[in-house]
């Protein structure tokens, strides 16, 4: 390749690691053995003779071993200041520990006993009484520090930070404050972030209510500009549509056992209003040039969405790559709709796989089993990307895959290695694309950004449950390592 050649001829690499297994996790599914990089870019991937003549004398060569090297991983809905706040406690973790008495086997017949932990955890993390988990700029320095330490050991290189605002300004956490995000800012201007951050914005409360006039005021008074977008970029916006199935909060078609269908956490008079709140709302930020994570759990609510974003990109057609967050409920129809207007959809199965039992328990076994449909959208064309959620999930996309893999159900054995290239790509190519950026990150070919996760093992070579035991043994961010195990 021309391009490869005129790089070499430049000097030699910086990091070469030979003698296993590379993925390129690109379209063509390049594979080699030996992968080079130089100035933070992926100089070449291929065979160790290849990339023998980019050794030079100052060149640091990392002998694999057998280990694999693929697309450093972007946990496209990761909340860093939270998490690193709160770890090594997780929301699910901690309710399995205080409250796993009271989780419902079954879950039929009504709410589920623990609906009063996932309320004061999950659905809302600001019922925690007592002080902050951070409260002033050294707690929010240190939380994304230790956060982004965290999520080096796992290979993370990239991370989506959704939903920080004025609305959260005295949220009880203080994790999604806008502090947080001038935390970012300064963090990024003394080069100190482990990992490349896009960031939502948010005009109300995480997991509460927004206010159309006090979210026109702050899509208004948006600032996006930041040093270096590689590292820190402000991508779009955030909004909470609805509430989660569990807590008879999704918007839903189908009728919860009090005989409502939910409704929104946009603020209006009544549902009617509510919903024309929110279409406002879609189409302010779409006409704005921004992009769009809505979280949105019932049929009704993801529906309702779709239809905004379609007037907005009929008004005013633009690829700002929309996504609906967690999509509990989301049907067939809504995903055909969706790969139509490109919207993606952003999912983790860990939270599918905790909580299925309670969606059965207030929708039924039916809804419950037809919710979260990871295989059908992949299949439908959608654009999936698999997260944690950290710290509602451990950041730990090993699992994750496993997990997205169990969700899925059997695969047949000849299907199992292209199962596992969709999984890594949810977690390195799609959501390059969610971020506006897969020109230049999520695969490994030459002129990509070399951002690299080191597995000890080959993840081809490995049935999905197995991959959270494999170790994660190095991981390089724009060419340097940031962590070694
Ligand atoms: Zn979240």
């Amino acid at each position: 390749m021309q391009g490869v050649e005129r790089s070499g001829a430049e000097g030699p690499a910086e990091l070469v690691l030979r003698g296993g297994t590379v993925l390129a996790l690109d379209a063509a599914d390049t594979r080699g053995t030996a992968i080079a990089v130089r100035h933070g870019r992926v100089l070449a991937v291929g065979e160790e003779a290849r990339i023998a003549p980019l050794i030079g004398r100052r060149t640091r060569v990392v002998e694999l071993d057998g280990r694999a090297v693929i697309p450093g991983i972007n946990d496209s809905h990761l909340h860093a200041a939270w998490l690193g706040a709160m770890w090594p406690d997780t929301v699910f973790g901690a309710m399995e520990a205080g409250a796993s008495a009271e989780v419902p086997s079954g879950g039929h017949g009504g709410p589920p006993a623990d609906a009063a932990v996932l309320e004061a955890s999950a659905a809302d993390p600001h019922v925690p009484a007592g002080p902050r988990l951070v409260d002033d700029e050294d707690g929010r320095r240190r939380a994304i520090l230790r956060a982004g330490e965290l999520i080096a050991s796992l290979g993370i290189t990239s991370y989506t930070e959704p939903g920080l605002g004025p609305g959260e300004d005295d949220g009880a956490t203080g994790c999604f404050g806008q502090a947080v995000l001038d935390s970012y800012r300064a963090l990024e201007s003394e080069r100190a972030l482990r990992a490349r951050v896009n960031v939502l914005a948010l005009f109300g409360v995480l997991d509460g209510p927004s206010e159309l006039r006090a979210f026109l005021a702050g899509l208004r008074g948006l600032e996006r500009q930041t040093e270096r977008p590689a590292w820190l970029r402000v991508a779009g916006v955030k909004i909470f549509a609805d509430g989660i199935p569990p807590m008879l909060q999704a918007w839903t078609a189908h009728v919860y056992p009090d005989g409502s269908h939910g409704g929104l956490l946009v603020g209006g008079g009544d549902l009617d209003q509510r919903a024309a709140n929110l279409g406002e709302m879609i189409r302010a930020v779409h006409r704005q040039g921004l992009q769009l994570g809505v979280h949105a759990t019932g049929d009704r609510t993801i529906d309702h969405v779709i239809d905004a974003v379609e007037a907005a990109a009929a008004e005013a057609p633009a690829d700002l790559r929309h996504y609906v967050i967690h999509g509990d409920l989301v049907t067939p129809a809504a995903l055909d709709r969706m790969r139509g207007l490109g919207m993606g959809l952003n999912v983790q199965a860990g939270i599918a796989a905790k909580t299925a039992p309670w969606v059965a328990g207030v929708l039924g076994e039916e809804v419950a089993a037809a919710a979260w449909p990871i295989g059908r959208a992949i299949e439908a064309g959608v654009r999936v990307s698999l997260s944690s959620d950290a710290p509602v999930l451990a950041p730990d996309w090993r699992r994750g895959v496993a997990d997205a893999d169990a969700w899925m159900g059997a695969a047949a054995p000849a299907e199992a290695e292209r199962r596992m290239l969709q999984l890594l790509r949810a977690y390195t190519v799609v959501p390059a694309h969610q971020d506006g950026a897969e020109s230049w990150k999520g695969t490994l070919a030459p002129r990509m950004a070399a951002d690299l996760c080191v597995l000890e093992a080959n993840p081809l070579e490995l049935a999905p449950a197995e991959l959270p035991g494999v170790g994660v043994e190095l991981t390089v961010v724009d060419g340097d390592i940031v962590y070694e195990r």
